[in-house]
């Protein structure tokens, strides 16, 4: 049905009506184990469900659709996708990983992938800073964009070339921008990344991550050994939420996207607040590669408040509407203190807070934000 809009697709999603009963939603497959017709085969074509599970496939086909992909793997977390990319490639690979990534990538890579990749961390905005970080024996390159918690833009079409001319693979974390705003396969990318948790599921009670991938070839088919051998599946019931999640995803994100362009623009022209950091502000270094490769700018932004780290964290204390708490793209809305969150080694400046902008009438968030600032004057 590609035929028809995304929108339209969207809101269809999961909605393949049972065929003894009718219901039009269907319902999640627990079941673990299928049964074998007598001649031994298994009509269903499902086994067992870490190989493979009906509600799972179901959301595996529509996040391939929506990426516009080849295929795709799903997991029980968005770092389990992440931890399945890595696990993929050979041992003694080289990957370069944009400096301002999601910290428990790095994480990742420094605790769990010690002594098996190596890794460069390199500022994949600045043009140039990738062919600098390259050795003969990288296999991947990592980007994210918008990048957490700073906002950088990377440039996907031109990584994408440059990728392609060094024979690298290339995969792009698009959790913040979700597959509605950007397409990174459509740009040249190998494989998309994204946290399920977040937008796509949308409402702040389901952990998943899923893979999709360019070509259903023998690197992804290492990626799904990852996924079905190392076991670390998504569950059929956060399958079933994240696709209820996905059929107002559209509506959700137009929302919040207007609303976090109503709250950066006001935010920008306080005499209390450093910086904003937000891709849509003509401002932003990057918001001219922002505008070509993004539908629109997203709901996440970054606040840098005069005052530094004690007034940051008295402005995200002082909050009502925004709840002071981790992670992002819920309905509602969120402000946390990012270098406090990622502990020692944190990039993220003291007096900076991450908010993620949910589906509150925008005026109360402003006024919510500003009460907070003004109860801490500088
Ligand atoms: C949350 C997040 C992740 C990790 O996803 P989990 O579902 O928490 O494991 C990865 N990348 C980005 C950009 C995220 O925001």
């Amino acid at each position: 049905m590609t035929h028809l809009h995304l929108h339209t697709r969207l809101a269809h999603a999961g909605c393949s009506p049972d065929p003894v009963t009718g219901a039009l939603v269907a319902s999640p497959v627990f079941s673990t184990t299928y049964e074998r017709a007598a001649d031994g085969s298994y009509p269903g074509g499902y086994v067992y469900s870490r190989s493979a599970n009906p509600t799972r496939a179901e959301l595996e086909r529509v996040l391939t659709d929506l990426e516009g992909g080849a295929a795709c793997a799903t997991f029980a977390s968005g770092m389990g996708a992440a931890h399945a990319v890595f696990a993929a490639l050979p041992a003694g690979a080289h990957v370069v990983v944009a400096d301002d990534v999601y910290y428990a990538v790095r994480h990742l890579l420094a605790t769990v992938f010690e002594g098996v990749l190596t890794y460069t961390l390199a500022d994949l905005s600045q043009p140039g800073a990738l062919d600098a970080a390259l050795r003969p024996e990288t296999a991947l390159v990592w980007a994210e964009t918008p990048s957490n918690p700073l906002l950088r833009i990377t440039d996907l079409a031109e990584t994408a070339a440059t990728c392609q001319r060094h024979g690298l693979q290339l995969a792009v974390d698009g959790t913040w921008a979700t597959p509605l705003l950007q397409q990174p396969l459509a740009l040249g990318a190998d494989f998309v990344v994204h946290s399920l948790t977040k937008y796509l599921a949308g409402h702040s009670d389901v952990l998943g991550g899923a893979v999709i991938a360019r070509a259903d070839d023998e690197r992804f088919a290492r990626i799904r050994t990852v996924q079905t051998v190392g076991g670390g599946v998504l569950d059929p019931f956060s399958a079933w939420l994240t696709l209820r999640g996905l059929r107002s995803l559209h509506v959700r994100l137009a929302a919040q996207c207007t609303s976090t362009e109503a709250l950066a623009t006001f935010l920008a022209e306080r005499t209390d607040v450093e910086a904003v950091y937000f891709p849509g502000l003509p401002t932003h270094p990057g918001h001219a590669v922002a505008r070509q490769q993004m539908q629109r700018f997203g709901a996440m932004l970054s606040v840098v408040v005069v005052g530094g780290e004690p007034r940051a964290r008295a402005v995200a204390s002082g909050t009502r509407v925004f709840r002071q708490a981790t992670s992002l793209g819920g309905t509602e809305s969120l402000v946390e203190h990012r270098a406090s969150v990622e502990g020692p080694g944190s990039r993220a400046p003291g007096g900076l807070l991450r908010l993620s902008i949910g589906l509150e009438h925008p005026q109360d968030l402003i006024s919510d934000f500003v009460q907070a600032l003004d109860a801490v004057p500088v």
